[in-house]
Parts: C-alpha cells; sequence; structure tokens
C-alpha cells in the first residue's frame, strides 16, 4: 500500500529540524526509516510532514564518557552491536543490536530509532531498560533527559513528546564485578526477528555472591517491563543455578503477560522464565 501523501525535509542541522516539529505537531521524525515507512505504509502513521535527520552532523558517535557510552541518534544497530566500547561496557545492548532484524535493517536503522519506536517485541529496549539508560530528549525549548523506568509507556509510546528528538541514549557502563546479556526466541525460530519474548539482565557479583541485578523482558505485554521479582529473589544467593531458577520462575511476576499471534499467555511466560534466566546466567559469567 502507498502512504498518505506527505512533506519531506531533508534537515542539514538539529536546529532546522526542532523548528519543523515545532511548527508541525504531527510531524514524524525519522533516522533510519525501517519503521516508520512500513508503518506509514500500512497508513497506521500519516504524518503530514517527515524530517529526516539522518543528514544532521555530529550525532553518529559512541562516545565513552567514563561511567556511561553516549550513543548518539544516527548510529546504526550494526555499529553499536560491533562498537568495544559497547561489548565490554553494556554488552547486553551490543548484543540485542546483532539480534536486531536482518542485515540490511542493522545497517539502516538507529538503536536511538528502536528506542524512540518502542515495539512490543523490539530487542535494545529491553537491553536500555536493564542498562538502567537514561534518555536524552531534545526539543526547540531545551533538553530534558528521561530514565528508562519512565521512558517506554505503551505499545509505539514513548515519553517523548511530538517535538522532541531523542538525541543521544546514555547508557551506565557496568563495572567490575558487573556483567550484562540478552537473548531472545526470534518470531520465526530464529534469532534475527522481533522477539515472540525475551530477556536482558544485568547482575553485579560480590563476594561470591549476587550483590544487585536488574532484569527486563520484552515482547511478553505492551512495553518492556522489568522483572522486579528475578531481581528480588536473586539478591543475597550464590547464583547457583538453583537460586537461578527459582528466580527466573517469578519472571512475570507483576508483569502484563498478553497473547498475540506469536503465542499465548502460558507460552509467553514460560519463556519469559526461560530467558529471564539465561540471561542472568550469561551476565553472571560476564561478572566473573
Ligand atoms: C524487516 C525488519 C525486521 C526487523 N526486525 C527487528 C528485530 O528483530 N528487532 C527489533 O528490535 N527491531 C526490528 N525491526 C525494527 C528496526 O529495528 C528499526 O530500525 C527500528 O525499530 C527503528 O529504527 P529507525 O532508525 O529505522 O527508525 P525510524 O523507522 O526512522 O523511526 C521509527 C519511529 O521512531 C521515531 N524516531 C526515530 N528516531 C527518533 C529520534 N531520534 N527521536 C525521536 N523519534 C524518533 C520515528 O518518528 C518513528 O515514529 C525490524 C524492521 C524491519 C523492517
Amino acid at each position: 500500500m502507498y502512504p498518505r501523501s506527505f512533506e519531506y525535509l531533508a534537515a542539514t542541522s538539529l536546529d532546522e529540524a526542532l523548528a519543523a516539529l515545532a511548527d508541525n505537531p504531527d510531524a514524524k521524525v525519522m533516522t533510519g526509516g525501517m519503521s516508520l515507512i512500513p508503518l506509514m505504509k500500512l497508513r497506521l502513521f500519516s504524518p503530514s510532514l517527515v524530517v529526516d535527520i539522518g543528514r544532521v552532523p555530529g550525532l553518529d558517535a559512541i562516545d565513552d564518557a567514563g561511567d556511561h557510552l553516549a550513543i548518539g541518534a544516527l548510529v546504526r544497530h550494526a555499529t553499536t552491536a560491533s562498537s568495544e566500547a559497547v561489548q565490554s561496557g553494556a554488552a547486553a545492548l551490543a548484543q540485542a543490536a546483532a539480534l536486531t532484524g536482518d542485515v540490511q535493517v542493522r545497517n539502516r536503522g538507529t538503536t536511538c530509532g528502536a528506542l524512540a519506536h518502542a515495539d512490543i517485541a523490539a530487542d535494545q529496549t529491553a537491553a536500555a531498560l536493564a542498562l538502567g539508560a537514561t534518555m536524552v530528549a531534545r526539543s526547540s525549548s531545551g533538553e530534558r533527559t528521561i530514565a528508562a523506568d519512565d521512558f517506554f509507556v505503551d505499545t509505539l509510546t514513548s515519553a517523548l513528546q511530538p517535538d522532541e528528538i531523542l538525541v543521544e541514549v546514555r547508557v551506565p557502563k557496568t563495572g567490575a564485578g558487573s556483567g550484562s546479556a540478552y537473548g531472545k526466541l526470534g518470531r520465526r525460530g530464529g534469532q534475527s526477528d522481533y522477539a515472540v519474548a525475551g530477556a536482558a539482565a544485568v547482575v553485579t557479583m560480590d563476594g561470591g555472591s549476587v550483590a544487585a541485578a536488574r532484569v527486563a523482558l520484552t515482547g511478553v505485554g505492551t512495553k518492556p517491563s522489568l522483572a522486579a521479582g528475578v531481581a528480588e529473589a536473586l539478591v543475597g544467593t550464590d547464583g547457583s543455578e538453583a537460586a537461578v531458577a527459582a528466580a527466573a520462575a517469578r519472571a512475570t511476576e507483576g508483569v502484563t503477560v498478553l497473547e498475540d499471534l506469536y503465542g499465548s499467555e502460558e507460552y509467553k511466560a514460560h519463556l519469559a522464565q526461560v530467558y529471564a534466566g539465561r540471561a542472568v546466567t550469561a551476565a553472571m559469567a560476564a561478572a566473573s
């Protein structure tokens, strides 16, 4: 299907893009176009103006800012996946980016675009949530930061306002004794497709016991969710197989699991437990 007719602006500066968004409340930002264009063709989105920021300079870097990595709006999935800084400081995000779509999607789509898009079954959303990332949103009236915990609101809905651009995501680096990991079951049975269910985990070990943990799920509800029960059950244990299994059993505690075309509630809850357990195990291995 063809999209409804729309105006197109190839912005050459952030200020130009932000001014266009301020003047056109139903405009949409485009970075990679990997999700925006399909949804426009399906007429689920019909913006009167597409503001393409793909040519705006200065947004395509991953900067090591000491305690966190700053990933710019135009950093592609492939770059996030192959970045040594992300692989060592935020492995769950690198792994999630590597499992995002196929090679064409990874070479066009952006990490910030995937976060802003907030698909219920996206990969990097769960990693960003588990890692405790912070989103940096800019509009023509200023800049604000939004914690990942508050960023994912609902299906295809983030906390961004229509006139805001996600210019950067700041991802805390896992330090000594900490590790992170992400894994999923893809919709076609493989890895390189949206998640039927998946989980990201960040674990900190101290003297042979789990000192801290954060686990996030994707694909099971209307947005990525923290699996607080897993973290609660895990902290203070020795991280043994039995402890991980007992913690993973609480994966969907407090999470609204929804059936969709790819699985029943029961199946998704089961997968959430399986992938939460695997992510925790891999994160603990990385921590040590
Ligand atoms: C065949 C195919 C397979 C895919 N498989 C997967 C998969 O396995 N896992 C997965 O997670 N995703 C998958 N995707 C989605 C893909 O990751 C997209 O690249 C991503 O969701 C959006 O990134 P983008 O840069 O292309 O954003 P766009 O398509 O340009 O934009 C998507 C939405 O986000 C908004 N937006 C984008 N960037 C910004 C910004 N900086 N500030 C404010 N708003 C912004 C846009 O306005 C739009 O509403 C797949 C897509 C396709 C086409």
